[in-house]
């Protein structure tokens, strides 16, 4: 596989390359040159495969000439090694359970698998990698259990001061060892934009080699593909009349969605669901795309004012509007609008949905009241034991905390606290 820039789309990259620097120099995302369907033979057996073997297969349509078949297999052991179970709520309406990994969301999908890759790649290097992430909540807990203890890398976690859950934070201060978390007085903007700018900074580049972690990297977006095949393989009758509905910020998982589709998973159009940070389900209504700075809502992990996957879908699109159009509904909600969803959910068919999956909840009802004959997957990405106030204030019920959360609580966390300035970042880094 070959990448190439979005801003230049005639210079290529090989695997490595985009996966160690992440961000190419003229600042556009990388993108695979292409991406053949599947054979025939795939789909057909697929209903016979588990989660692993069906990963695996994926991997080496996309990946074989970059990666050993033999590393593929070690990747995927480590990476997919808990399932994305789907739970029905009716007949037409089902969700799938992206949280069963080690910290409950999905994001350990793209982390775990990124973190083989990398692990790979730097093997024979003599420079230790430096990654730095901007995390809005699950990025950075996802990364850095994914890296925790990967020889030769060294992780740097940036996070906007008291926007985080306080288990949120837990999981990115109490690891240690390769792990490192950054408090940053700001938002989750601020993270991302001094992020990028490390990424351009002449000086760090000469002294550290820095990687990044965000769902710009490539390595996170290949594997969150792997769960739409998973949810496909659990329908009674997958097709084209089969929409999957994921709550997004950067729109990554979405993007993996439409590269699942590209790989020739038949599905209906996708169905963005966002929080009030609704720049996207704009875009699709108007046709002007008008980023600004996030605001804080109970969704928090979907807190994004510039999606930074976006130009990925541009991308893919051509950026033609009427096509985007066509591919992805939006839909977007107040946290009132959440908390009410959290509670019907709870109310209709017993089950704890968490405030992510609420949204994506939302903007299901809405898409099939305009397609009555379409069925809907709701991509659940994180456990509602994440955001315990929300969902048992709506509920009235306890959430019930899995054990590797529940110790967490207990554990005294590592931080170092910084400004928004991006100097402060730098200073950092030199040391
Ligand atoms: C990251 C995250 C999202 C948003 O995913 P994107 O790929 O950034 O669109 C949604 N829900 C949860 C729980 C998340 O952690």
């Amino acid at each position: 596989m070959l990448l190439y820039s979005t801003r230049n789309a005639g210079q290529f990259v090989d695997l490595k390359e985009a996966v160690l620097n992440s961000l190419p120099k003229d600042k556009g995302l990388y993108m695979p040159n292409r991406i053949t369907p599947l054979p025939e033979s795939f789909f057909r057996g697929l209903p016979n495969m588990t989660f692993p073997e069906l990963a695996k297969t994926v991997t080496t349509h996309l990946l074989s000439e970059a990666v050993d078949p033999s590393y593929i297999n070690e990747i995927i052991e480590q990476a997919v090694n808990f399932d994305a179970p789907i739970v029905s709520l009716k007949e037409d309406l089902h969700i799938l359970e992206l949280f069963h990994g080690p910290t409950l969301a999905f994001k350990d999908f793209g982390a775990r698998f990124m973190a083989g890759l990398m692990g790979h790649f730097v093997r024979n290097e003599d420079r230790e990698l430096t990654i730095l992430v901007a995390t809005s909540g699950d990025t950075g807990g996802a990364v850095a259990n994914g890296f925790h203890h990967t020889p030769g890398v060294n992780v740097v976690i940036l996070y906007p001061k008291g926007k985080v859950s306080k288990l949120q934070e837990k999981q990115l201060t109490t690891l240690g060892g390769n792990i490192q978390a950054l408090e940053v007085d700001g938002t989750f903007d601020d993270c991302q934009r001094m992020v990028k700018t490390a990424f351009l900074d002449e000086d760090l580049q000469q002294r550290r080699a820095l990687s990044s972690a965000n769902s710009i990297n490539i390595a996170r977006l290949i594997p969150q593909s792997f769960y739409y095949f998973r949810a496909w393989q659990q329908l009674k009758q997958p097709g084209t009349h089969t929409s999957f509905c994921v709550p997004s910020g950067n729109f990554g998982n979405l993007t993996a969605g439409l590269l699942a589709q590209k790989l020739g998973l038949p599905c209906g159009p996708f169905i963005a669901a966002t929080n009030s940070n609704d720049i996207v389900p704009t875009f699709l209504k108007t046709g002007s795309y008008d980023p600004r700075p996030s605001v804080a809502t109970i969704s928090n992990a979907m807190d994004v004012g510039n999606p930074s996957n976006w130009a990925r879908i541009l991308d893919l699109f051509g950026e033609n509007w009427g096509q985007i159009r066509a591919h992805i509904k939006g839909f977007a909600y107040s946290d009132e609008q959440t908390r009410e969803a959290i509670k019907e959910v709870y109310q209709q068919f017993d089950y704890q949905i968490d405030p992510h999956g609420a949204v994506g909840y939302l903007a299901a009802q809405a898409f099939q009241a305009q397609q009555p004959n379409s069925e809907v997957v709701i991509l659940e990405t994180a456990h509602p034991a994440k955001f315990p106030d929300t969902v048992e204030a709506e509920t009235g019920k306890a959430v019930c905390i899995p054990e590797a959360l529940a110790k967490l609580a207990d554990l005294e966390g590592s931080k170092i606290s910084i400004s928004r300035q991006f100097e402060d970042l730098k200073t950092y880094l030199m040391d």
